[in-house]
């Protein structure tokens, strides 16, 4: 039986692709890929040449016996999806699952990520995190999503794209208020950057250099403080009671 690789492939600068990537990316079969034409030029610079199948959010149901057959008939297949880790808010885990209860062999081939890239530089907590995807599309539901995330003592992370980078902020600037948010725009491309303050603050940055509001970004907010117990208000007398019943 032949074996899926899922393969990480570059957020932005191609020299992140690992030499072990390279060697599958030759030796496989066939590479199952979010936008064929997208991973046409990778292969290109990397001088490879193999056979492309699309896999999309729309298809990938579809594909699953197709590479289902193409495993059991021996072959090896890759799975990798336009920038960093399949699966990772990518196509690929209706496949994954699929195949995984079918039995198959699946082996990672990690690489770049860009939720794993920002936290390792921004200088937030890492120990804990919440990693969240992209927010909704949509102010209300965005804002509840924020919502359910306010307690929460763990880093959060969300994706973002450009057109709602400032709606976002907006938003986690109203709802999280004042906590410390670490952005981290065009991770290993010629204009990476890290911007830390509060939403308001980055907000601001953004008015004078609208620069900043381009590209692709990891949003990171630092979670909830720990709430100060209010000692003064404590019936000690009330809680050794309960605690003796
Ligand atoms: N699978 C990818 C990964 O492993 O990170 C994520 C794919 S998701 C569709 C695309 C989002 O990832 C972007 O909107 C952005 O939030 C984030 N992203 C991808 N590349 C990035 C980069 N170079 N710099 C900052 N964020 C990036």
């Amino acid at each position: 039986k032949g074996t899926l690789y899922v393969v990480a492939t570059p957020i932005g600068n191609l020299e992140d692709l690992s030499p072990r990537a390279a060697g599958i990316l030759e030796s496989v079969a066939v590479i199952a890929a979010e936008d064929t034409r997208h991973t046409a030029r990778l292969l290109k610079h990397l001088g490879i040449e193999c056979s492309l199948l699309s896999l999309h959010e729309h298809n990938e149901a579809g594909r699953v016996g197709q590479l289902a057959a193409k495993l059991d008939s021996g072959e090896d297949v890759a799975l990798v999806s336009d920038a960093g880790t399949p699966l990772i808010s990518d196509p690929g885990f209706v496949l994954v699952r699929a195949l995984r209860e079918g039995g198959h062999r699946i082996v990672p081939v990690p690489g770049p990520c860009a939720l794993v890239a920002a936290l390792s530089a921004a200088g937030l907590p890492t120990d804990r995190f919440v990693f969240n995807g992209f927010l909704p599309a949509k102010r209300g539901a965005r804002r509840s999503s924020l919502e359910t995330l306010s307690e929460r003592g763990e880093t959060l992370v969300f994706y973002e794209s450009p057109h709602r980078i400032r709606d976002s902020l907006e938003d986690i600037a109203a709802v999280l208020g004042d906590r410390r948010v670490v952005l981290a725009r065009e991770l290993t491309k010629t204009f990476e950057t890290f911007l830390d303050g509060t939403a308001e603050q980055l907000l601001l940055l953004m008015d004078q250099d609208p620069d900043q509001s381009r590209g692709e970004f990891v949003i990171m907010v630092a979670g909830a403080p720990p709430r100060d117990i209010d000692t003064a208000s404590l019936d000690g007398k009330a809680i050794l009671q309960a605690l003796l019943a």
